[in-house]
């Protein structure tokens, strides 16, 4: 398929490219929900990365960004939003902010997103992109996700972007009865993409979505700086 863009498409921030994503890169694989779909239509990827790497925001890859970290593909962002399956009143926790992206895409569907990064710089750049596009409910904290944000406990969604070796107790009693967890379980090379449901009987029900790869989940319930399990 060929990309032809009209001099409005591209002034209009880029739309007809991010159609062309979502058909392409969402619909003809599996993303069926129409509120992921739109959030990833309208979040405009190519701010969520330096100058250099805008013109592969919307390509089927993860790109780099500051601080040796990346940005998801768009595809797995979807996926993971998707296997969320958020309502519009949830609360939702974010571990690893990264380029804000996948908060902003969270946004969109979700009541509210508390996000935590461990870079410093990376969640400023990130509070900043949210600022300049008018991004009104996300709050960003530096700090290590795997503790989680307690004073904003319990989460009806927690989303992990990094790949840990454990799923940290700590993220499953801050997650609200009937909620749901999604995070990257395995060894640093490669991942299983885990959901895990906690019941309105607090009974834990976890499933397998897929393999993925992530950068490292670095802190006290994931691997330290060396890159040994915690
Ligand atoms: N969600 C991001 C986006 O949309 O750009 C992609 C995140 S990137 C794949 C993973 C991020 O997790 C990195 O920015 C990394 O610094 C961060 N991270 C790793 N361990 C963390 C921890 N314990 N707490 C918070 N952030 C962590």
């Amino acid at each position: 398929m060929t990309k032809d863009y009209s001099e409005k498409d591209l002034l209009n921030d880029r739309h007809a490219e991010r159609e062309w994503m979502v058909r392409t890169q969402l619909i003809d694989r599996d993303i069926t929900d129409e509120a992921v779909i739109h959030s990833l239509l309208k979040v405009l990827r190519h701010r969520f990365v330096n100058e250099d790497k805008q013109e592969f925001a919307y390509y089927d890859t993860a790109l780099e960004i500051e601080a040796e970290q990346t940005i998801s593909q768009p595809y797995i962002v979807a996926l993971m939003a998707q296997a969320l399956g958020l309502k519009a009143n949830d609360k939702v926790l974010e571990i690893g902010t990264g380029s804000g992206y996948s908060a902003a895409v969270l946004s969109r569907m979700a009541l509210s997103v508390y996000t935590i990064e461990r870079h410093d710089l990376l969640a400023r750049l990130a509070e900043e992109r949210f600022r300049n596009q008018g991004y009104k409910n996300i709050e960003v904290r530096v700090g290590d996700g795997t503790l989680g944000w307690l004073e904003k406990a319990p989460f009806n969604a927690i989303l992990v972007t990094a790949g840990g070796p454990v799923i940290p107790d700590s993220l499953v009693n801050q997650l609200a009865l009937g909620g749901r967890l999604v995070i990257p379980v395995g060894d640093k090379g490669e991942q299983h993409l885990l959901r895990v449901k906690k019941t309105l009987e607090n009974e834990l029900i976890e499933e397998t979505l897929g393999l993925v790869r992530f950068v490292p989940l670095i802190g006290t319930k994931g691997w330290n700086e060396m890159g040994k399990s915690c």
